[in-house]
């Protein structure tokens, strides 16, 4: 299987060649033509596979840039450096597009974030507590959003993140696409994964 197959367009297909990526991984193979067909997807997958890549791929693939100033993506991850790890994997795949990109997290004051998000963006990574200070800020329309990803979803539930993501899921749209990926799926994250997509198809590696 080749980066080929899945028709990327040239700017994803150069920065692909910069990264030295050869060819996709398991994960990648199994969960972007899933994801490009607008299923929601459940991918298990333990960091190291490129399970990154697997949503942040075709994300970019299927998202219409700079058509205005509200965010048509949002990511949660549990910790600040897990956020960080998503905006660098988004920056690198997507250095020859035009998406702009805006990362959350706790630990300084929201005021600079708030403006970041309020001059527009594109797709936002965020932490679940700074998205909705940054909500309570009023920069935020989450209306627009088409596509959901939650990443590490069974740290999410360790750190006891569920019902700010609940909260978090009442700020968007019914209808969109949910992608949920967790590194470990035991019952309780079942549950959840189940709560949080519609007619999910699971992949594992
Ligand atoms: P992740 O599992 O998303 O944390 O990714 C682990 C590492 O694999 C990161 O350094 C990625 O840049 C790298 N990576 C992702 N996809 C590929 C690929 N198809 N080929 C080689 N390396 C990759």
């Amino acid at each position: 299987s080749s980066f080929q197959d899945f028709k990327l367009n040239k700017q994803l297909f150069n920065a692909i060649d910069d990264l030295g990526y050869q060819q996709p991984s398991e994960i990648q193979q199994k969960a972007i033509p899933l994801v490009l067909n607008g299923h929601d997807v459940i991918g298990i997958a333990q960091t190291g596979t490129g399970k990154t890549a697997a949503f942040v791929l075709p994300l970019l693939m299927k998202i219409k840039f700079a058509q205005g100033n509200d965010p048509r993506a949002l990511i949660l991850a549990p910790t600040r450096e897990l956020v960080m790890q998503v905006y660098e994997n988004i920056l690198a795949l997507g250095k020859y597009t035009d998406v702009r990109t805006v990362c959350l997290y706790g630990g300084i004051g929201p005021k600079k974030q708030a403006a970041e998000v309020a001059e527009g963006c594109d797709i936002i990574v965020s932490t679940p507590g700074r998205l909705l200070d940054i909500y309570k800020e009023g920069v935020l329309n989450a209306k627009l959003i088409k596509t959901f990803i939650l990443d590490e979803a069974d740290k999410m539930m360790d750190m006891g993140f569920m019902p700010q993501i609940r909260n978090i899921l009442e700020l968007l749209p019914m209808k969109k696409q949910n992608l949920f990926f967790s590194a470990t799926f035991p019952d309780k994250v079942e549950k959840y994964a189940h709560e949080f997509t519609d007619f999910p198809e699971k992949v594992e590696v």
